[in-house]
């Protein structure tokens, strides 16, 4: 028995597939819940929120932080129901053909279909793994950029070899004081051209790694870093640190529940539908030939997705929206929207 609500379409991880869906299943008029397992929706976006986006059709080359804001503004325009925290790791289906997702955190939900758009799994940052590590990070141990001018005339340790971390020193070059680049491997993992700059640019101590912060606890002062094949050790001063490690993330359950899974990826076919009926995929973590992973690719696969999602649950609706410019559902918007314009002038 379920006496939670049921929702028309549940769409498990708010990266671009997902807050596409969620807007485009609004439009469907369908009710629709979307289940993050982070405590914010933006998906791998998050990762490199300072960077600046040129490729999405349409709009101006923007910082990645406002494209979320966007897509995040837009996935609530229908007022979906919006969770955070919880890890979906389990489908199945009740005698009535409602289908039942579990979360890792032990919550149930009910739907009649599911999206999964779950792309590269739940993203963690790889930490610095040394004990005293976490003491520092509310102050000037950082795992990403914000904001670049923090760093101005400062002293900057950046371990990392690949193209995060060597793009932040080429851009530090310009305003901190001193950067020195620090990676375990003698060849970095990032474009040729810009290892190149940045080798002629700023100090890069390699095979080095991070091997000891000191501080007072509160400000790290001073990093040991260390050459484990000869056993060199350099103590270098230091105003801040960035730790650029790269990301973990889980592998998913998902497949234990009969979806077909290959490494990670879940097989679709051209409507977004998988071998599990009522059940559809969309982004980064669908697989189909042609499949494009790239945000365009993305908001495409969300829509082919929820058209046959809504199909599913009401075989005789037509199989597409009616577009946005001449759809009644956007009348009033579009008169708010008017007025707001007008007012500013
Ligand atoms: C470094 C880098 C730079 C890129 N630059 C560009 C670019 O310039 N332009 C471009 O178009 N594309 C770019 N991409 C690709 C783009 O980021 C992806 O195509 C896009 O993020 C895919 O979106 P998605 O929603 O499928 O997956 P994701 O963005 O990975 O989002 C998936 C979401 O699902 C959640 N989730 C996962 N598992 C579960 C679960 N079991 N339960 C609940 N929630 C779950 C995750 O926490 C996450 O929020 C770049 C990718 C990388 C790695």
């Amino acid at each position: 028995m379920h006496n939670q609500d049921i929702f028309d379409v549940t769409i498990i991880g708010g990266g671009p597939a997902g807050m596409y869906a969620a807007f485009y299943a609004g439009m469907r008029e369908m009710k629709v819940k979307l289940i993050e397992g982070k405590d914010q929706l933006g998906g791998f976006l998050q990762t490199y929120s300072d960077k600046t986006i040129w490729d999405v059709g349409g709009l101006p080359p923007m910082k990645c932080a406002k494209l979320i804001d966007w897509l995040v503004q837009q996935a609530k325009t229908f007022e979906p129901t919006v969770v955070f925290n919880q890890s979906v790791d389990a489908i199945s289906r009740l005698d009535d053909g409602v289908i039942v997702l579990q979360t890792v955190t032990g919550e149930v939900h009910y739907t009649r279909s599911v999206i999964v758009a779950i792309g590269r799994g739940i993203a963690e940052v790889q930490k610095l793994k040394l004990d005293s590590a976490h003491e520092y990070e509310r102050s000037n141990l950082h795992y990403t950029v914000q904001n670049l001018n923090y760093f101005a005339g400062k002293n900057v340790l950046i371990s990392g070899g690949g193209n995060s971390a060597v793009d932040w020193a080429l851009e530090l070059a310009e305003l901190a004081s001193t950067v020195t680049v620090v990676h375990r491997q003698e060849a970095f993992r990032a474009m040729e051209h810009n290892v190149k700059q940045m080798r002629s640019r700023v100090k890069v101590h390699t095979p080095f790694q991070v091997e000891c912060l000191y501080g007072n606890g509160e400000r790290i002062h001073q990093v040991a870093i260390s050459n484990p094949a000869t056993g060199e050790n350099i103590r270098l001063e230091v105003d801040e640190v960035i730790i650029s490690h790269g990301y973990t993330s889980q592998a998913s359950n998902l497949a234990r529940c009969g979806l077909v899974m290959n490494e990670g990826v879940v097989a679709m076919n051209q409507l977004g539908e998988t071998n599990l009926p009522g059940i559809f995929t969309a982004g980064d973590c669908a697989e189909r030939e042609g499949k494009v992973r790239l945000i365009a690719g993305a908001f495409n696969d969300a829509i082919v997705a929820v058209n046959s999602a809504k199909t599913y649950v009401e075989p005789t609706a037509a199989g597409m929206a009616y577009v946005s410019s001449h759809n009644e559902l956007f009348r009033e918007k579009n008169r708010d929207l008017e007025k707001i314009d007008s007012l500013q002038g």
